[in-house]
């Protein structure tokens, strides 16, 4: 696939641009005018950006500042509409210069190579492997792979495929494309990484919003899959049931159940299972909880042909399911009583639901290179995000909130904006106050539409542990009864399941399920010993917490698989089997590395750990790290069987 640079040009009239220019970023405005004109010098002067978390998104430059590099690019807009040609197109080393720009900082070796090629300014795929196109056509045509689900990585991973000259077939559960964006339906469903970053490399798109709405994200991944002409390949309605290896053959055998038809088999050189972590939902274990009378039902099963209008809704759960559902529930329901174990602390962004305004859509779609440094600024502003401030700091004087001076920072930051709107009610400021780290779980994002929503009239929010349900309602530990029509599990995820239902035997009849024990792990998230041939997408600590999207681990991830497919291929190997002694030491790095960060170390319940308490969901490092270590697959880790 070769990206392609659309160099727009600017058709309007000087009001419009004018008008547009107020939404502008910026940094990335400056970083396109040196395309523009050509002028180095725009990087080069005193308007310079400032990098950092608590820095605000216009990275510090001021009001009048901003207000010389608008006259400038209306300037310079006006030049290139009415005819005159772009700047030359910047050297590497210019290039590399506007990326320290806009990231504030000196940038050294492998962190300048990543940026650039996040950046692809020229179209370049950072994420190819071009050795395995060059490969001859019909060993490519031989190879085949099963990829299990139609999400955001096995579209992804069909893509790959498809560019690279391998058949696939893609089995997906659902009848329809998009994973988690086709499956979590429930009111208020929206994304909680910036678009603009989250989002293929290669598939830029002009979001609605910062934070789009469920329905843009399927949408988004149905039209990849149109695009890219996947839908053939794909057979919708189909459950995996099972996969055995067959190590004489050196294929998989894969056991497929259509809805309401008859089991078969398909065979593949290779599997790739991306059926993501978090759509299997986790019901709680309460006693009484099947003997409720009224509607109940799970956030990722919602029951859209209730109207919850005039009813007494109860809700289980203050996660980031829960966060997005309540407030629109609340907006209709007669009382909403939300039933918290732990109180979530959420970072403010005051932009959550807000509409990319006009002025930056046009900005995006008629500035040349104004997309690209965009989403580069939005994809280093969450690159590293607050990771510093999620590792604990063994020299600084822990308690039991915050592990690192940093850490505490960030707690009291978050911590003052849960004051701004529940302040005036110091039993609500009490139950939405965290007693743990920042990071000890998953952070949610707010725009104060949370907290307004707790504060409303009909809603509660009950702290007193759940004893039991009943016919009518919940009754808590206190003896308290809360009675409602509705019952609304907003409990989470199996995450820690890998894989599973599906029954997987690899070498020896060995079966993954025991073979984990409970306890999941993967060789950089990818590969599992024994399972030869066996590639995981968002698989064992591979999930990130404060920084980057998952749709970046997925394009990693993808492209080492496309490395070891290479590299079956090209020694005509049967097999690849990751070392048990590499893939070891590998988890060891990975346990110390989680043990030292907030997840880590709070006792805060969270899917993050598994039922052993061992963090199995999350990698511990920054970007890059894993950028790096998924260039290409390393043919010392595996052992190889012809
Ligand atoms: P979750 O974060 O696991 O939250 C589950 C909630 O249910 C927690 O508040 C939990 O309490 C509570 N709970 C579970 N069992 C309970 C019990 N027996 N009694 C009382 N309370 C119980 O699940 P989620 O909200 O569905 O989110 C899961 C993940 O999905 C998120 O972390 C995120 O990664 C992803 N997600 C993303 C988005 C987005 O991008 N917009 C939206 C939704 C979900 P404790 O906190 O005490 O465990």
């Amino acid at each position: 696939m070769k990206l392609t640079v659309d160099i727009p040009r600017v058709t309007d009239d000087d009001r419009v641009i004018e008008a547009a220019l107020k939404d502008a970023h910026i940094p990335s405005l400056m970083a396109a005018l040196v395309h523009i004109t050509g002028d180095a010098g725009i990087v080069r002067g005193e308007i310079r950006p400032a990098s950092g978390f608590f820095i605000d998104a216009q990275g510090g430059i001021t009001e009048a500042q901003q207000a010389r590099v608008r006259a400038l690019a209306l300037e310079a807009l006006k030049a290139y509409r009415d005819g005159k040609k772009l700047g030359a197109v910047p050297n590497a080393a210019l290039v590399h210069e506007m990326v320290e720009f806009i990231a504030g900082r000196e940038m050294r070796g492998d962190y300048s190579e990543f940026l650039e090629a996040e950046l692809a300014l020229a179209g370049e795929d950072a994420y190819a492997q071009p050795g395995l196109k060059a490969l001859p056509a019909q060993d490519r045509a031989k190879f085949n792979v099963v990829i299990v689900g139609a999400g955001m990585s096995g579209l992804l991973a069909g893509i790959r495929l498809k560019e690279a000259g391998i058949p696939f077939t893609i089995v997906e559960r659902h009848g329809d494309v998009g994973g988690t964006w086709h499956q979590n339906t429930y009111p208020g469903c929206r994304v909680d990484s910036p678009n603009h970053m989250y989002s293929y490399s290669f598939k830029p798109k002009d979001w609605p919003q910062h934070y789009s709405p469920q329905a843009v994200l399927k949408q988004y991944f149905a039209d990849v899959a149109d695009e890219f002409g996947l839908r053939g390949s794909i057979r919708f309605n189909t459950d995996v049931r099972e996969m055995a290896w067959d190590d004489d053959r050196g294929v998989w055998s894969v056991v497929v159940e259509p809805r309401g038809g008859k089991r078969e088999t398909l065979e593949a050189n290779a599997v790739i299972s991306a059926v993501g972590q978090l759509n299997r939902p986790k019901w709680p274990d309460l006693p009484g909880q099947d003997t409720f009378k009224g509607i109940a039902f799970h956030s990722t099963q919602w029951e859209h042909q209730h109207d919850l209008k005039g009813k007494r809704v109860l809700v289980i759960g203050t996660g980031a399911s829960a966060f997005q559902f309540v407030p629109e529930v609340a907006k209709v329901a007669k009382e909403v009583v939300v039933f918290q174990r732990t109180a979530p602390w959420m970072c403010p962004v005051p932009e959550y639901h807000d509409d990319i305004p006009a002025g930056k859509h046009w900005l995006l779609n008629n500035v040349p290179y104004y997309a690209k440094w965009y989403r580069f600024a939005v994809f280093w502003r969450n690159a590293e995000g607050i990771l510093d401030a999620a590792e604990a700091d063994p020299s600084w004087n822990q308690t039991d909130v915050a592990i690192s001076a940093q850490n505490d920072q960030v707690r009291q930051m978050f911590y003052e904006h849960i004051k701004s709107i529940v302040g005036d009610d110091p039993e609500l400021l009490a139950k939405c106050t965290p007693n743990y780290p920042v990071a000890g779980k998953r952070i949610l994002f707010d725009n104060g539409n949370w907290l307004r929503a707790l504060k409303r009239d009909n809603v509660r929010v009950v702290t007193d542990p759940i004893k039991g349900i009943d016919a009518t309602g919940i009754v808590t530990k206190s003896g308290e009864r809360y009675d409602g029509d509705v019952l609304i599990y907003g409990t989470g995820f199996t995450a820690s399941k890998f894989l599973w239902p599906m029954r997987v035997v690899g070498r020896g009849g060995r079966e993954l399920e025991k073979h984990w024990n409970g306890d999941p792990r993967a060789y950089k998230g990818i590969a599992i010993p024994h399972f030869p041939n066996l590639f995981c997408m968002y698989g064992p600590n591979t999930n990130i917490v404060v920084n980057g999207s998952i749709i970046f681990f997925s394009e990693c991830e993808m492209r080492y698989i496309l490395s070891c497919i290479e590299q079956l291929i090209r020694g005509k190997h049967k097999a690849m089997d990751v070392k048990r002694d590499v893939h070891d030491r590998y988890n060891d790095v990975i346990d110390a590395g989680n043990a030292r960060m907030a997840w880590g170390i709070s006792k805060a319940p969270t899917w993050y750990r598994n039922e052993k308490g061992h963090v199995t969901q999350n990698w511990p490092f920054s970007l890059i790290r894993f950028w790096m270590e998924t260039k290409t697959a390393d043919p010392r880790d595996f052992a190889f069987t012809d």
